[in-house]
């Protein structure tokens, strides 16, 4: 999906270290299911289909195929890991949100993993970002990012903290993976080789398998809250309707609530898509 362009989160990013043993010290923080537990759910959401591409007009490379690519060959992985995994979305068709949402909160001991690539009318911007709204999804984004940042060529922009719809509204910890940008060449060029989306399945797969073992410095409430876009209307969506949505949610947040309104200030200098 296209994306503003500021970066909080590189500086979180880096702190992100794998523990040698799982769950213990560094800050680290459990995930909303257990190690050792009945085996978890995966809910794995390609981002976009049907009639919406994803990506910015004009863009050549359609979004909603590579995410669905990374979708099915996620599954893949973890079912031969014996995970229990359902898909949002199999084919080339338009689910609305609000039904992807509800197919992830209909599980419990399950978590929710989404696939998008990113997009901007700047074809210099580059790298990998993850996104989590809940506390309780922090570690799944930060195990997830340690691993696809380490497995892929792209630069590192960090795990961000955004009200995207399919983050906040899901009741287990849900994550979102923007894994490059499918307008910058090189980036391009990667996601349209079978062997890199491969990888990318394999790293986001061992983020899942991961989510308690690697920690994060940071905390959710140390990372900025961005402005929420509509996660299928990035390029439309008014000024307007962003910060009213990001009001909403910084008084959900009150800790949260100096550097959001920072965000909100970078977000309408820098906002390119
Ligand atoms: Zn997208």
């Amino acid at each position: 999906m296209p994306t503003n362009f500021f970066r909080h989160g590189l500086a979180i990013a880096s702190l992100l270290v794998p523990l040698l043993a799982s769950g213990t010290a560094c800050g680290g923080r459990a995930a909303g299911t257990t190690e050792n537990s009945s085996p978890i759910t995966v809910v794995i959401d390609a981002g976009h289909g049907g009639h919406d591409r994803g990506g910015i007009p004009g863009q050549s490379i359609p979004e909603k195929e590579m995410t669905l690519d990374v979708a099915q060959r996620l599954r893949n992985v973890l079912a031969a890991s014996s995970y229990r995994v359902v898909m949002t979305r199999d084919s080339d068709v338009f689910v609305p949100l609000a039904t992807r949402v509800a197919i992830a909160n209909s599980y419990r001991n399950a978590v929710f993993v989404c696939i998008h690539f990113n997009a901007t009318k700047r074809i210099g911007a580059e790298g990998i970002e993850t996104y989590f709204y809940s506390r309780d999804s922090l570690p799944l984004a930060s195990a997830i990012h340690y691993y696809v940042v380490g497995g892929a060529p792209s630069a590192n922009r960090g795990v961000r903290r955004r009200g995207y719809y399919v983050l906040r509204k899901t009741s287990i910890p849900a994550v979102l993976v923007e894994c490059g940008f499918l307008t910058n060449p090189t980036e391009a060029a990667y996601a349209q080789t079978a062997s890199y989306r491969q990888k990318l399945a394999e790293e986001i797969a061992a983020g899942v398998r991961g989510r308690n073992s690697v920690a994060s410095a940071a905390t959710s409430e140390s990372i900025p809250l961005q402005p929420y876009i509509d996660q299928t209307k990035v390029a439309k969506s008014s000024h307007h309707s962003s910060k009213r949505s990001h009001k909403k949610s910084a008084r959900k947040k009150k800790s949260s609530s100096k550097p959001a309104d920072s965000a909100t200030r970078a977000a309408s200098t820098d906002r390119e898509g």
